[in-house]
């Protein structure tokens, strides 16, 4: 076990307070296939000291049960209940925001499911809207078509920001890939982007979680959407060094703690546990 980092009085404060995590996937608790140093150790501390957590991921292109899956494999016992997605972000935004009843989907079967499930018609003639996900089913007579929709004025939303998806064979184009695409050919940007660090994504985690905002730290390993999302909502943020950012980019980053590893806030967390109910 690591000896926790030194923290400032206002660092311990937060820590004593938190009694809910939202977790980035990717370079957070999984690196590829495997867990990160110390994430199975932070989970148990997590259910040894009554705090809760929600995995929070941008990756529409799988569905919870897959996302589960792929984290049971690395050896965290993570269910589907426990991690919120960008799809089910954008199916409450269609339905409560926009009152939007039909949607023509660039995005993959999870995406499609997601909306479907929630009561939206899908459809490529006259949607109500256009919606772009992690599509990696990509067709290319569909992204015309969805063009051409965006171009006589059809609204459009992107679920997420992210360009690019670290896979194990090289960066795969993402969701903020394809709507650039989309973006040149038609001239529009997006009415709407959701995900991280987006606020809906965020106050539909809060909410999900049950607490406020001052006993929620949002913890990942990317200042651009992971801190940014904390900071912008009212939540702590812990960024950790073992996905994409170094040490020297973590220091711009207004993360509230830098940590090498959840090993590292596993131990933090076990020693500020104060104010327990
Ligand atoms: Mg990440």
């Amino acid at each position: 076990m690591k000896a926790p980092a030194s923290q400032t009085p206002y660092q311990a404060q937060l820590l004593s307070r938190l009694r809910c995590l939202l977790l980035d996937v990717d370079g957070t608790i999984v690196r590829g296939s495997d867990a990160t140093p110390g994430a199975g150790e932070f989970f148990s501390v997590l259910q040894r000291t009554g705090r809760s957590f929600l995995v929070v991921t941008n990756n529409n292109s799988i569905s919870l049960a897959q996302h589960s899956q792929r984290l049971i494999d690395a050896g965290l016992d993570i269910q589907p209940q426990n991690i919120l997605s960008s799809a089910e972000v954008a199916a409450d935004f269609l339905k409560a925001q926009w009152h939007i009843h039909s949607v023509m989907v660039l995005g993959a079967r999870a995406l499609r499911e997601t909306l479907s499930a929630n009561g939206l018609n899908l459809t490529d003639e006259n949607p109500d809207c256009v919606v772009v996900g992690f599509d990696t089913e990509l067709c290319y007579e569909r992204l015309k078509k969805a063009c051409f929709i965006i171009e006589q004025g059809s609204r459009w939303l992107a679920t997420h920001p992210d360009v690019a998806m670290p896979g194990s064979d090289g960066f795969w184009p993402d969701c903020g890939a394809i709507t650039a695409a989309i973006s040149i050919t038609t001239g529009r940007e997006p009415d709407i982007v959701l995900g991280k660090p987006s606020r809906y994504m965020a106050q539909t985690a809060i909410t999900r979680s049950g607490f406020s905002p001052d006993q929620i730290m949002m913890v990942g390993d990317r200042p651009e959407t992971d801190v940014l999302l904390a900071k912008q909502n009212g939540l702590a943020a812990a960024l950790v060094l073992t996905g994409a950012c170094d040490r020297d980019q973590a220091g711009t980053s207004g993360a509230d703690i830098v940590l090498d590893d959840l090993g590292q806030l596993a131990q933090l967390l076990l020693a500020h546990n104060g104010d327990k109910p």
